[in-house]
């Protein structure tokens, strides 16, 4: 199925990988709407990817070595004990994953989407709907446009996905990540390098791993999930899906998750948590989704827009490639666009 003119909302890592997959297949013209800046917001944060995901998507063409990446080999699963520095390790197991920076895996992404794509950095989509013959996308300055095919890579608060499903939502877990980076700490454990630590303690745990800080050297990520307070307010406002970015973090939340880490982690992975700088750490309440079908007449669904994945399983950004590499393989069998 050769030409056609596609729009994708959203350049994130679905939108670029989107946006490749529809190059390979064939399309005409390629439009990718992206509200943020040039360069998309980079928190800094790390993403896990299984070895043999990575694998796959290297021979779909969709990851590469060009991506820079730090191995591990085992997750330890760590309490507090007594004043212990490194604690008391209750568990070990495999952990073949590759450990990512965000900012670095999107620019490698990219750097690949073809020249020729008309990526509109700073147009924020309001609204799309379907007619006859294709869909129209709405802009924010009040122009429309028509294309063949639209498709969703923004993410779990999808205005394409309202066209098609609008009955569905993210629905709250109950329960946030609070992430950021800190420098590499000193002294690490002899291969503590190549593994991933995880701190476990009443209500939550704090996964921890070293990845590329993209100037070829390291910084300790770490996400820590755990419910908010009781007495917050903010179950209730997380229920409307939203993130919390640096400075809109309620200071008495932050308080908390720093008390929290004082009392419940060993000293030496507390160190870790808590000398990271406050603009590098921001919060993600955690959602759910899933959806019937990705794809309703000239409307296409990719990554978080379709379906949201809990990070633990380490599988979001994956997801969103794998979509991709399906999408190519899909359009490269496709007819035309009657079929
Ligand atoms: C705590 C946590 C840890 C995670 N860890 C991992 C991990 O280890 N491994 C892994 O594979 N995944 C992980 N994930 C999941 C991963 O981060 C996401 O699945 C992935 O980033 C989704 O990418 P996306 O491109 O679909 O959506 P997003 O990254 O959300 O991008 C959507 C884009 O669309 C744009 N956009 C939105 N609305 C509009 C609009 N109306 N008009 C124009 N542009 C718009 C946004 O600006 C944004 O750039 C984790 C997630 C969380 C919360």
């Amino acid at each position: 199925m050769g030409g056609g003119k596609v729009a994708i909302v959203g350049g994130s890592i679905a939108g670029c990988a989107m946006a490749l997959a529809a190059a390979r297949g064939g399309a005409e013209r390629i439009t990718v709407f992206e509200r943020a800046g040039a360069e998309l917001r980079d928190r800094g944060v790390g993403i896990g990817v299984h070895n043999d995901r990575y694998a796959e998507l290297e021979a779909a063409g969709y990851m590469s070595d060009a991506m820079p990446w730090g191995p591990l080999h085992r997750r330890l699963w760590t309490v507090r004990d007594g004043e212990s520095d490194l604690g008391r390790t209750i568990a070990t197991q495999p952990f073949p994953f590759r450990a990512y920076n965000w900012g670095s895996l999107w620019s490698e992404l990219r750097r690949r989407v073809p020249d020729g794509t008309d990526f509109r950095s700073e147009t924020h989509v309001t609204r799309v709907e379907t007619d006859a013959d294709g869909a129209i996308v709405r802009l924010a300055d009040g122009s429309q446009e028509h294309f063949d095919l639209v498709i969703g890579a923004d993410g779990y608060r999808s205005v394409v996905r309202q066209a098609m499903l609008p009955e569905l939502a993210p629905a709250y877990a109950g329960y946030l990540g609070w992430r950021g980076t800190s420098a590499t700490p000193a002294n690490m454990p002899p291969g503590g390098e190549e593994e991933a630590r995880l701190v476990v303690f009443p209500g939550g745990h704090c996964m921890m791993y070293l990845i590329p800080d993209g100037k070829e050297g390291h910084r300790m990520n770490w996400v820590l999930y755990t419910h908010p307070p009781a007495d917050s307010g903010l179950d209730t406002e997380l229920r409307t899906p939203t993130s919390l970015p640096p400075g809109r973090v309620a200071t008495e939340l932050t308080t908390y998750l720093r008390d929290l880490v004082a009392e419940h982690f060993p000293p030496y992975w507390r160190d870790c948590v808590l000398s990271s700088p406050e603009e590098r750490t921001f919060i993600q309440p955690i959602y759910d989704l899933s959806i019937p079908r990705y794809a309703s007449g000239r409307l296409l669904l990719s990554g978080d827009a379709a379906t949201v994945a809990r990070p633990h399983i380490g599988g979001g950004s994956v997801k969103a490639l794998q979509d991709a590499a399906a999408l190519e393989t899909a359009w490269r069998a496709g007819g035309d666009w009657q079929d």
